[in-house]
């Protein structure tokens, strides 16, 4: 098995007939994470407990004679302990880089602005003996791609492709909107070209999917508001105007939780959440508009 990564595509070439496609220089990255991630989901968030746990489980198993299931994902042999090393290595909040966000110099989560030595580190705690070798071998320059002969584990490729990163300038960031992983050259791009995971959007790419859960947040809240402080008239009962000023108050202060959550990170979840507050919210229903 060959690693092969050009100035567009990653793939793992198994000889001359066969292999696999792993996507885009800037994607591959993500894509083989969620693939670990669909395999083993319980390693998503994983921390020090829930890692350990999932060591003594298996070291136990192991004792009792029952082995894992091995399992094959591009060829390669694959367990749960590839997706706990690189989010280990990814949550390392040492390793994060300092943006200035509304003016404010702070640590960006999850945004890495890799180095050498950041590879080196993942090359020699993961025992890595193979070396990348560039496409440019005149010139040992990494930029028009590289390839790693016979590797045989995801520690591999996730070392080719750091090292192409870091070598050629890039950034890993984790997507703001999906929480899928990208490589960027820049870390004013916030969101991946990957789809929306919000439902009704999932055909929108995931900054224009902001634009448009946005745009339609701020519609449903107006219809809302308006709503509540024209439900004498909508209704044409007497209500107390304290009590209409209490739901108005109670309504923005609701909103406004949302807003500052999602000026921190448009995640898919708070949007999810946040519209599932409008649409559920009786206004909303009363006045028939979704
Ligand atoms: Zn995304």
């Amino acid at each position: 098995m060959q690693l092969v990564i050009d100035s567009q595509n990653v793939s793992i070439t198994k000889d001359k007939s066969g292999g696999y496609l792993l996507g885009t220089v800037k994607g591959t990255f993500g894509n083989v994470i969620s693939v670990l991630e669909q395999e083993f989901p319980f390693a998503i968030n994983s921390t020090p407990h829930i890692f350990s746990n999932y060591i003594v489980t298996k070291f136990n198993n192991c004792l009792k004679g029952r082995s894992e299931k091995e399992i094959n994902i591009f060829g390669l042999k694959c367990s749960a302990d590839y997706l706990f090393d690189i989010n280990l290595f990814l949550n390392d909040s040492d390793r994060w880089s300092y943006i200035t966000k509304k003016g404010v110099k702070q640590k960006g989560k999850y945004k890495i602005n890799l180095t050498m030595r950041d590879i080196e580190v993942w090359r020699v705690h993961h025992n890595i003996t193979k070396s990348v070798i560039p496409f440019d071998w005149n010139n040992v320059d990494y930029s028009k791609g590289l390839r790693i002969d016979d590797i045989s584990s995801f520690y591999e490729l996730f070392y080719g492709l750091l090292y192409y990163y870091a070598f050629n300038g890039m950034k890993l960031v984790k997507c703001e909107h999906c929480g899928r992983w990208f490589a960027t050259d820049n870390f004013k791009n916030k969101y991946c070209h990957r789809n929306s995971t919000v439902e009704g959007y999932t055909h929108l790419v995931c900054e224009q999917a902001v634009r448009n859960l946005y745009q339609q947040i701020k519609r449903k809240r107006k219809v809302i508001y308006n709503s509540i402080i024209n439900q004498e008239y909508n209704t044409k009962k007497y209500v107390e105007y304290e009590v209409i000023e209490r739901e108005k108050e109670t309504f923005i202060k609701k909103c406004n939780e949302y807003k500052s959550k999602l000026d921190e990170m448009a995640t898919a979840e708070i949007i999810t959440e946040y519209l599932t507050f409008l649409n559920s919210y009786r206004g909303e229903m009363k006045n028939g508009s979704n």
